[in-house]
């Protein structure tokens, strides 16, 4: 009897697939709003059950055009309901869904979908464009556009409507949980784009995480604006989250200015909305510039992630009473990774020990398995004080990119590294350094430049900074500190100095400092430390 109890269990081997979230949202979640701002600014509405049902006619449209199960077809969408559509017909028919982000170079979309080797294609007609810049350099079976205009697509293109209005409903076949369900690729901030391919299972355990109250926590009484891209790391699960969880989902479309954003809070009574650091800097710049213009009392949280966010960022939103969570992730691991909750233990502690908490990355996630080990391969202790790079894994972690490139990101016994250096406290909770290429080593002791950027913004007149490592004949190497300064102000380099002195040592500090209108970004919003080096570096 016993033995037999430890054989085997009595549970159902039920497959983890995104098909019972699309299910779930058609059945229980059918009457709750997805809005949609298009590209004109019009609003449109729909529901999860029309989106449901119309992902069911997309299916049969998509088979009927050949696609079968495991091929891939991309996309060239904003935030949309199309693009939801595709994000549950794709993957419950049993094939790949693949997101471009059309910010990037066209060479690199062309490397990006001969990569993947894309079958089909769906493009909203606002991202033609992007699109013809790279159109001649694969062959893909067909070309369907998203028409919002009313004009006649070109006649080598198919209209998204017109397919689905021709097509029937399928019933969602039975999948195994471990099949492709979607493909993103990094933005390559070294080397070119690689290509991380998520199973059903892995994406249905990241969306129940997600949901979790100290995770996103993302419930059926929310009204989610995830103004993070669906092309960058399937905007960070929200999608799947909201339809797990039955929230009202408003996806924002091409205008992702401040005011644009801030209108759409106050006008659809968002509680929740997450995107990149720089995005929220112009928010806030926003706010302070018309406190009264937007009535925000729904507004519960802003989760904030993919570039450290600044604690200067913390301060600016509370005084506005809008509270900022950190979180931190990959596109290798879907992307959720850790989360930084206020914990209780610091309810009623000094406010500067709050913030000081909040600027870090977080605790790791349920499942979600971290390490940290330094040059030599020794795992660092759990003091805050050793540093060593972040190893992770789990089940929505890579263990492989597609084609079997980037080998050496992963070590012999199953994890992945994630390039980010990092601290890790007694509690668990995570300090990111640097990142590993990002370091700057001055005569032998480490200069994190995430610190030297976070006081910098810490600075009344700077809007953006960013710290990047020159050749020094005396010391290997020295911090430059490039700056944007906020519209009408003035700062000198001496007195960007002394602020930074009132926390750091001397020698951390910068000893050249370049002023720029605006820094550059990547195709993902986060400064393009790899254009400040070629511009200045050699300079
Ligand atoms: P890429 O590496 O191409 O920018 P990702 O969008 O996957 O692609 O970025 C992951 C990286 O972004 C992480 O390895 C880390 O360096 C950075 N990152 C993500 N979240 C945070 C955060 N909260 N704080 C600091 N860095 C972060």
């Amino acid at each position: 009897m016993i033995v037999e109890m430890l054989s085997g269990t009595s549970m159902d081997d039920y497959p983890l697939t995104l098909t019972s979230i699309v299910e779930r949202a058609e059945r229980y979640h059918a009457d709750q709003d997805v809005i949609s701002r298009r590209p004109s600014g019009a609003i449109s509405r729909t529901t999860f059950g029309a989106c449901a049902r119309r992902a069911r006619r997309l299916a049969g449209a998509l088979a009927d055009l050949g696609v079968g199960s495991g091929d891939r077809v991309a996309t060239l969408l904003w935030n949309q309901s199309e693009h939801l559509e595709l994000y549950f017909a794709v993957p419950a028919m049993g094939a790949v869904i693949h997101t471009l982000n059309p910010r990037l170079f066209p060479d690199e979309l062309a490397f990006i979908v001969g990569d993947a080797q894309d079958k089909v294609i769906v493009v909203d007609e606002s991202l033609l464009d992007v699109f013809e810049s790279f159109r001649t350099a694969h062959d893909f079976s067909h070309v369907v556009v998203v028409n919002h205009s009313g004009d006649a697509v070109d006649t080598e293109s198919l209209d998204y409507e017109s397919l689905l209005s021709g097509a029937d409903p399928v019933e969602l076949p039975a999948l195994d949980e471990r099949l492709a369900a979607a493909m993103c690729y990094t933005s390559g901030t070294t080397g070119r784009p690689k290509g991380v391919v998520y199973s059903h299972r892995a994406l249905t355990l990241h969306s129940l995480v997600a949901a979790l109250p100290d995770q996103l926590e993302v419930s059926a009484r929310d009204t989610v604006l995830p103004v993070v891209p669906m092309f960058h790391a399937n905007a960070w699960g929200l999608p799947y989250a909201a339809a797990l969880a039955g929230a009202r989902l408003v996806l924002p479309g091409p205008r992702l200015d401040p005011e644009s954003v801030l209108d759409l809070c106050a006008s659809e009574h968002v509680t929740m909305t997450a995107g990149v650091p720089t995005v929220w800097m112009g928010m806030l710049a926003a706010l302070d510039a018309e406190p009264e213009r937007w009535e925000l009392s729904e507004l519960d949280r802003l989760i904030v992630g993919g570039a450290a966010v600044p604690r200067s960022m913390f301060e600016g939103f509370d005084r506005h009473g809008l509270t900022v969570i950190q979180a931190w992730g990959m596109t290798e691991t879907a992307p959720l990774g850790a989360v930084c909750r206020r914990p209780a233990r610091l309810d009623d502690g000094p406010r500067d020990d709050q913030y000081r908490y909040r600027t870090r990355q977080g605790v790791a996630s349920p499942f979600f398995d971290i390490r940290a080990r330094d040059e030599n391969g020794q795992a660092v202790a759990w003091d805050d004080a050793a540093m060593g790079e972040l190893e992770v894994r789990g089940p929505w972690v890579a263990a492989s990119y597609h084609g079997g490139r980037g080998a050496e990101n992963f070590t012999p016994d199953g994890w992945f590294k994630t390039g980010d250096v990092v601290r890790i406290d007694t509690y668990g909770c995570i300090r990111i350094c640097d990142r590993s290429k990002d370091l700057v080593k001055s005569g032998g002791e480490w200069i994190s430049s995430v610190d030297l950027e976070n006081h910098l913004m810490s600075h009344p007149a700077v809007a953006q900074a960013a710290v990047i490592a020159v050749p020094d004949d005396r010391w290997g190497e020295r911090p430059l500190a490039v700056v944007s300064l906020r519209d009408g102000a003035t700062a000198s380099p001496e007195e960007l100095r002394e602020h930074l002195a009132q926390d750091l040592a001397k020698w951390q500090l910068p000893d050249r400092f370049e002023f720029m209108e605006a820094l550059p970004c990547t195709a993902t919003g986060k400064f393009k430390k790899t254009e400040l080096r070629t511009r200045f570096v050699s300079a």
